[in-house]
């Protein structure tokens, strides 16, 4: 039997959540029996290519880079987890969806028309397919690691109001 791997994937936002994961010190030994870590760049410079068992993805998608990454994990993951506000919601940075972001872009720029966005951050399940959402900003750890070792032991994860399958 194959070792299932593991991609930790970052779009907008603080990094917060994928720190919650490197904050599990001990448990993430015992994980790193269980899994390859395909791709996690706060932890290591490996880089895997896909396909990849299990991606969690931080963070909103805000520019067209975002939209075309996005969309390329999940072609290449068989299960996706969006982790946190950001990515379950847009985050913080959805306040702009309430206003014209090139107005904001030039009142914040001296150069505006070098910003590259998208009108809005929206969260993942906007454009892809999620199977699992945790929620909370940041997440919480044990959360994180019960859904980790129930997607490791073929168990469907026991997380309150978190599955949102969109296609
Ligand atoms: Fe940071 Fe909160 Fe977004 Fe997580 S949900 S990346 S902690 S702002």
């Amino acid at each position: 039997m194959t070792t299932p791997t593991l991609a930790v994937w970052k779009f907008t936002s603080c990094d917060g959540c994928q720190l919650t994961l490197l904050d599990c010190e001990d448990e993430l030994l015992s994980l790193a029996g269980q899994v390859r870590i395909a791709h996690f760049l706060e932890a290591s410079a490996a880089i895997e290519p896909g396909p990849y068992d299990i991606s969690l993805v931080e963070g909103s998608i805000t520019t067209a880079e975002e939209l075309g990454r996005i969309t390329a994990i999940r072609e290449q993951s068989r299960v996706v987890v969006a982790i946190g506000a950001c990515a379950t919601h847009g985050g913080i940075q959805a306040l702009r969806n309430l206003a014209d972001v090139d107005e904001f872009a030039a009142l914040v720029y001296a150069r505006p028309e070098h910003i590259a966005t998208l009108a809005t951050s929206t969260a993942i399940s906007a454009h892809v397919a999620v199977d699992y959402e945790l929620r909370g900003c940041p997440i919480d750890r044990r959360q994180l690691l019960g859904l980790l070792d129930a997607l490791l032991h073929g168990r469907a994860p026991d997380i309150p109001d978190t599955s949102v399958c969109t296609e």
